[in-house]
Order: C-alpha cells, then structure tokens, then sequence
C-alpha cells in the first residue's frame, strides 16, 4: 500500500462569495492552490474532490433548527448570517458542506490504511461555528464534525485536536469541554477576538482537564509558538489519542492581517513534524489537518505549502 498523503478541496469553496473586501475570500483558497501547482507539491499528494457531509452528521455537532435556518438563509438569497462578519452567497451552503464533507472522507481513507495522513484545503472555515450560531466567517464546524464522526461512526476511543490558528476555537471548545474522550488543545494570540481561551478554561464536569488553552501575547514569534506547542502535546500524549486533527489556521503568520503575532512559514513546517511525530508515536500516524483561518494571501500559500509537505515526510 502506498500510504500516500491525501489532499482535499472542493470547486465549490471557492465559490462561496464573501463580497469585495472580506478577508475570508476565495483567492485563499486559489493562491494556495497555485503554489501547490508551482512547487510541484501538487503532483506529490493524492488530491481528490470532497464530497458534501450527510445532514445527520452535521446534527450530530450542530442544533437542526439552526441547519435549516443556515441553509434557507443562503436560498433566499440572504448575505449576511450573523452580526455582520460571516457573509453567505448562492454557493455558500454547498461549500459549507463540502468543507466538513472533506474531514468526514479524509478520515475514512486515514482509518482504512488507503493515507499515511491528510490536509484539507477547504473554506469557510469552522472553528468559531457554534452549536446554533454562524459566528467569525465560519457556518459548520468542520473539524467538531470530524471528531464526532471519529468517536460516534469510527469507535475512535480518543480524539485530540490540535487548533494552532491564532484565533481561540471557541466552537470546538464547546463542543468538546464536557466530554473526556476528545482532547482539545488550542493556541492562540491572547486577548484577541474571539474573547475566550483564557488559561484557566480546562473543561468542565467529565470534561476537567481534556481541555487545554496555551494564551500567547501579541509580538509572540516562532519560539514562543513552538515551546507552547512542544508544552501542550505533552499533555496531548498523555491522552494517548488515537486520531489527531489539526484546526489548522496560518494565521499567526507574521504578515497576517488580523494577527499581532510573529510566526514565520518555517515554523509551521516545524509544528507539522512536532505533531506528525507525535502521531507516530501515539496514534499510528492518523493525523488530518483542516484549513482555518490565514488571510495574507502569500504567507497562507507559503505556509500551507510548508504543512503538506512537512506531512508528506511523517
Ligand atoms: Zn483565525
């Protein structure tokens, strides 16, 4: 078996239109694809389409009332979903299911042997979505999605997630604080949107100590990034996961606009092999990233590129 690394994205997630100006915008995904193509990457990886996620594993993350008002929502032609940031356009509904459509595909082809591991190159991202709110350019919660998936469908006993976009995943958090057998792991520029993540929200109930936020101060670089990094999958092994997903946003690049922090495109080739290694170690290599956030068009090409290959090499 050749244990190839797999690539997801969908035609139609560049067709979610978020308007002129919104820094979630289609030539994230195209600029990103471009470098692929251009450094050759592209030719190296098994790259497939990513079909739409079934409605009932959607509900397994996210309230019904709140699905089917999402997705009337885009056929009426609405452009907005919530206070203003997430924007919608005809294909958005379409291209929110393929974006958790991909981590529901690219976990089976993990579990069955056919990939080593996968990136899912998708928008709109997920990480902020709540369990009845579109919030922060995200509708569903693709990587939450994913981990259910693992744990209801797969019988996955232990599920980490690794969110290193530089915002906190407010959504994943809550999807997962009350429940043990999903670890989530989150670093991020703190304070900055969204509010949460402070250090002391570890989880609650059955959930006390299977989430952990690593806070880092704007003006934080590839140092401090890679010694929180190093500090939190110590705590990820002793979980001991059986799956690992990477809620992976490059916006903590230093050219980020929406960022005050410092990481450089090198570093996230350096995180990739710190969590790649830990996968090997724990979790018979099962590692899926899945795009978040990264809104300077070059440094998000640089950087995703960076990841991918790093995971061609686990
Ligand atoms: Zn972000």
């Amino acid at each position: 078996m050749s244990q190839r690394t797999g690539f997801l994205t969908a035609s139609v997630c560049t067709e979610h239109d978020t308007g002129m100006a919104h820094p979630e915008r289609p030539a994230r995904l195209t600029s990103l694809l471009a470098e692929l193509e251009r450094s050759g990457l592209a030719a190296d990886v098994d790259r497939i389409e990513a079909p739409p996620a079934p409605l009932e594993r959607l509900l397994a993350v996210h309230d019904e009332g709140h699905v089917r008002a999402m997705r009337a929502a885009v056929e009426r032609g609405a452009r907005l979903l919530d206070q203003g940031d997430t924007a919608i356009s005809t294909h958005s509904w379409r291209a929110a299911l393929c974006a958790a459509g991909a981590g529901l595909e690219a976990a089976e082809r993990i579990l069955s042997g056919e990939w080593r591991n996968a990136f899912a190159a998708v928008r709109p991202p997920g990480h902020h979505a709540e369990h009845a709110q579109a919030m922060g350019f995200c509708l569903l919660n693709n990587v939450a999605v994913c981990a259910r998936a693992l744990r209801e469908v797969h019988g996955i006993e232990r599920v980490a997630i690794i969110d290193w976009d530089v915002h906190h995943g407010n959504g994943t958090q809550h999807a997962f604080e009350h429940d043990p057998s999903v670890f989530f792991l989150s670093l991020h520029q703190w304070p900055h949107y969204p509010g949460s993540g402070a250090a002391d929200e570890h989880g609650s109930g059955e959930g006390e100590g299977t989430t952990r936020n690593l806070p880092l101060p704007a003006g934080s670089g590839d140092r401090e990034w890679l010694a929180a990094l190093e500090e939190g999958l110590r705590e990820v092994e002793s979980f001991a996961p059986e799956f690992i997903l990477v809620s992976a946003g490059f916006d903590a690049h230093a050219a980020d606009p929406l960022s005050g922090t410092c990481v450089t495109t090198a570093a996230y080739a350096r995180m990739t092999e710190a969590v790649g290694a830990l996968a090997q170690r724990c979790a018979q290599g099962r590692l899926l990233s899945m795009l978040e956030g990264g809104y300077d068009l070059a440094a998000l090409a640089s950087s995703a590129a960076a990841h991918l290959a790093a995971l061609r090499g686990v």
